[in-house]
């Protein structure tokens, strides 16, 4: 069956803010819609995402990082959701400095997270742990890299369709998180051996609008990349507008993503002609920390 999608943009949310919640929205509050499930992008500080997650079937929600509780809550009772969880990618303040608040505005709530410095913590999970929100099914997968704790939370329907991963800072669009306490074999294992295994059509909400500043990247790795070259296009035209350039699908990440890529010849010349893909990795996200593109 074909899953029916349909997005809308509000921008009403913003607007009814308080004047300095207001000016941290850099992106339209934009509504993904499919057959099970619907995701509310929340911009949140410089360049965060929220996401708000509802099950079709009950109307239950699940929001992931709550950094900024009281547009959490004004998105819930906007779009009249029972919110019940909170899904945590990993411990950094711009994703979980949100918890303890969201727990004192919002009693009862589950906290989902896999680090024991996550405030609020109520579940720890870890890799292969799964928990419903509603009728939707969620299956965590351990990425430890970034972060040691870290978390994506992949999400389908109760029949597996409309499948969605939330990827906080271990896959951004078209890069990753910094190796800040991992090592390029972890990233490795996250990215080729768990990530790019998820079904092609699962579409991927990150942590943070790092599009095209990215993409940047990867044109500088691959420079006659089509699939690289017409989505930053793409994302620079969608940024003009105010408009997030989330989400993408694993397929399309493989196509222009240098860090899904590092099995690819013309990636491992940019990385000296190293062909262990471990080593590349590495050598991937040292050139990018180092990285300053000409203006
Ligand atoms: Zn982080």
């Amino acid at each position: 069956m074909l899953a029916r999608i349909l997005v809308t943009t509000t921008s009403s949310l913003c607007a009814r803010l308080s004047p300095s919640l207001y000016r941290s929205c850099h992106s339209s509050s934009i509504l993904i819609s499919q057959v099970d499930m619907r995701v509310r992008l929340l911009p949140a500080l410089d360049d965060n995402y929220m996401y708000l997650i509802v099950d079709e079937k009950t109307n239950e929600g699940a929001i992931v990082d709550a950094v900024n509780p009281e547009k959490v809550l004004s998105a819930v009772k906007e779009d009249g959701v029972q919110l019940k969880s909170v899904l945590t990618t990993h411990h950094h303040w711009d994703h979980a400095g949100g918890n303890e608040k969201l727990a004192e505005l919002s009693k009862g709530l589950t906290f989902y997270g896999g680090d024991e410095r996550i405030g609020a913590l109520t579940n720890k999970v870890t890799h292969g742990d799964t928990f419903k929100i509603g009728s939707l099914n969620v299956k965590c997968m351990f990425t430890p890299c970034h972060t040691k704790g870290h978390i994506c939370y992949f999400v389908t329907g109760d029949d597996g369709q409309d499948p969605a991963v939330f990827t906080g800072d271990t896959l951004f669009q078209a890069g990753c998180g910094k190796f800040f306490e991992g090592t390029p074999q972890q990233m490795y294992s996250a990215l080729i051996e768990n990530l790019s295994k998820l079904p092609e059509d699962t579409k991927v909400y990150c942590g943070h609008e790092y599009t095209v500043s990215n993409l940047t990247y990867a044109l500088h790795v691959e420079p006659n990349n089509k699939d690289a070259q017409d989505r930053f296009a793409w994302a620079k035209e969608q940024r003009a507008k105010g408009e997030p350039t989330v989400p993408s699908t694993i397929a399309e990440e493989k196509k222009f993503n240098p860090f899904m890529r590092v099995a690819e010849p013309t990636v491992q010349k940019h990385a000296g002609g190293k062909t262990d893909p471990v080593v590349v990795m590495g050598q991937l996200r040292q050139d990018k920390d180092n990285f300053r593109p000409k203006m």
